[in-house]
């Protein structure tokens, strides 16, 4: 029998409890109550763990969709991921850490996982994936699941896509079950890697494309800024991963990623207000003002590319992505972000 616990209740980890909790009613192998780590807040006098498990809504991250009744929030993470042998994780980049220092020593060995994360991290060695981080410190095979995929329009229930990638294919079985459905159709891959590095690399990009919005661009440029980043995220790929799944990119978690962050993500549109603001406007307070407490992705990705980029002495050739980079950070105006130097004429 397997339980499931979602380490996460941002917006889309409220979304894909939507999709799960469905699922688990639909085959007798898994456990109907999906148990949910809910990162504990008080909204206004009332905790919202108890507010998800009398309302059936998260009214901060998803206000505007009913949750299934078997989705159960738990406010402490052991509590939460006791007796559960299956792990979505589904958090801000920035806060998988901490949650995997909470959970070490603490699964049981047959513990398997999937992260739904979108971002990346480096150290001395080089790029750490999400799922490496995972595999450091809980030693549990981890699988990803990435695609174009607005986590308001999947509660919606439109029809979209999405890839998940697998180094185990038993799991991956599991978890097609546990996400597949009739609007929301999981396509596979072998390949936890490029799927990661592709839904990562894309929220620097997106950042691009809010500022082309701010310059009120135009769709000829959009397009062109998109493919130019889908080169450059390619480049990464294969920089830092040898001979990358190509195929991957033709999938929900490459090319259709990109497009829908780069029209319709938080990103872009926190990109376009900082744009607009020229340069008055800092990120943490966009951040907060626009988003209500989701995180953005894109901003710290890009100083950490940034970085891994320098370290390498790489910049020069990921040009879109310095752009991005010093209008995000180094006081360079929106303008520029155009600027492509003649040698890097677009291959
Ligand atoms: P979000 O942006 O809604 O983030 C808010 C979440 O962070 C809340 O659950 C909050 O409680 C939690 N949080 C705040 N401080 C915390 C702390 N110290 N420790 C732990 N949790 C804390 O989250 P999201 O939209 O669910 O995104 C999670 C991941 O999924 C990201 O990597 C994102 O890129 C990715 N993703 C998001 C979408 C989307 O449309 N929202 C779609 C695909 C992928
Ligand atoms: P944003 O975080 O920019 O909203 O992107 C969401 C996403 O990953 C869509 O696939
Ligand atoms: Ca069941």
């Amino acid at each position: 029998m397997k339980r499931v616990c979602i380490v996460g209740a941002g917006n889309w980890g409220s979304a894909a409890s939507m999709i799960i909790a469905r699922n688990m009613k639909r085959y007798d192998h898994f456990e109907n109550t999906v148990n949910m780590w809910v990162y504990e807040e008080m909204i206004d006098g009332r905790k919202l763990t108890e507010i998800i498990n009398t309302e059936h809504r998260n009214v901060k991250y998803l206000p505007d969709h009913e949750l299934p009744e078997n989705v159960v929030a738990v406010p402490e993470l052991l509590d939460a991921v006791c007796d559960c042998n299956v792990l979505v994780f589904v958090l801000p980049h920035q806060f998988l850490h901490r949650t995997c220092k909470t959970l070490k020593g603490r699964l049981p060995p047959d513990t398997i996982a999937i992260s739904l994360i979108k971002g990346i991290d480096f150290n001395e060695e080089g790029v750490v994936l999400m799922t490496d981080m995972i595999k450091n410190e809980l030693d549990i095979d981890v699988s990803v699941l990435s695609g174009a995929n607005i986590a308001n329009e999947i509660a919606a229930g439109k029809f979209c896509e999405s890839t998940i990638g697998y180094a185990d294919e038993e799991n991956a079985t599991t978890f097609y079950e546990m996400f597949n459905e009739k609007n929301f159709r999981i396509s596979i891959v072998n390949d936890i890697e490029s799927v990661q590095v592709f839904g990562a690399i894309k929220n620097v990009i997106a950042l691009g494309a809010g500022f082309c919005d701010a310059l009120e661009m135009g769709n000829n440029t959009k397009a062109a800024l998109i493919r130019i980043g889908l080169l450059e995220i390619q480049r990464f790929a294969r920089k830092y991963f040898g001979p990358i799944n190509d195929a991957a990119m033709l999938e929900s978690c490459g090319l259709a990623d990109l497009i829908t962050t780069c029209l319709g993500g938080r990103n872009r549109r926190c990109a376009e207000a900082f744009g607009r603001a020229d340069g008055k406007r800092s990120w943490e307070e966009l951040e907060a003002e626009m988003l209500n407490g989701q995180k953005l992705q894109g901003t710290s990705t890009c100083l950490e590319v940034m970085k891994i980029l320098k370290r390498d002495n790489a910049v020069g050739d990921f040009p879109f992505m310095e752009l991005i980079h010093n209008v995000a950070y180094e006081g360079a105006p929106i303008s520029t972000i155009v600027d492509f130097p003649d040698e890097h004429a677009p291959a």
